[in-house]
């Protein structure tokens, strides 16, 4: 029997909170290609997505966003991500973090906020809220994030 919590929870991350606020850390060793979080949360249009809500929320296509629920959302962005944020085939409002490369116990779990899969997503709304000052460190890190990226 799988609880709505057991959905949003795996044993393959821990939240914890970090200099730069709260992240997820890898709770143990992890493979390549392992779930480590799931995002679900209320789906909305963006003009009723709360204020407080508008850095943490997630673009699904059209007018379609998503409010990420715990602790999914406490997922910080990396320039070169160990995570990344994949489709379920016949689950349209759940999303997966897998793991794109082994990752050790107590490293951070990143995925790139800003990367999106087709040209087309390039023009797609970018709210002033959501640029920020990058320090993750990566030796291609772009500092400023104020805009998207085509995944590479
Ligand atoms: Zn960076």
């Amino acid at each position: 029997m799988t609880s709505s919590a057991s959905r949003t929870r795996t044993d393959a991350a821990e939240a914890v909170d970090l200099p730069h606020g709260k992240g997820l850390l890898a709770a143990r060793d992890l493979a390549a290609g392992e779930t480590v979080a799931v995002f679900e949360g209320p789906i909305l249009r963006f003009a009723d997505v709360p204020v407080e809500e508008l850095r943490h929320v997630l673009w699904l296509d059209g007018d379609r966003w998503m409010i990420p629920l715990p602790p999914a959302r406490w997922i910080n962005h990396g320039c070169e991500p160990n995570c990344d944020v994949v489709d379920r085939p016949g689950d349209p409002a759940r999303f997966d973090v897998v793991t794109l490369r082994g990752v050790r116990a107590g490293d951070e779990l990143t995925f790139a906020y800003n990367r999106v899969d087709r040209p087309d997503e390039l023009s797609a709304l970018w709210h002033p809220a959501w640029t920020f000052e990058c320090r993750c460190g990566a030796a291609t890190c772009r500092g400023r994030i104020d805009g998207y990226e085509l995944d590479r």
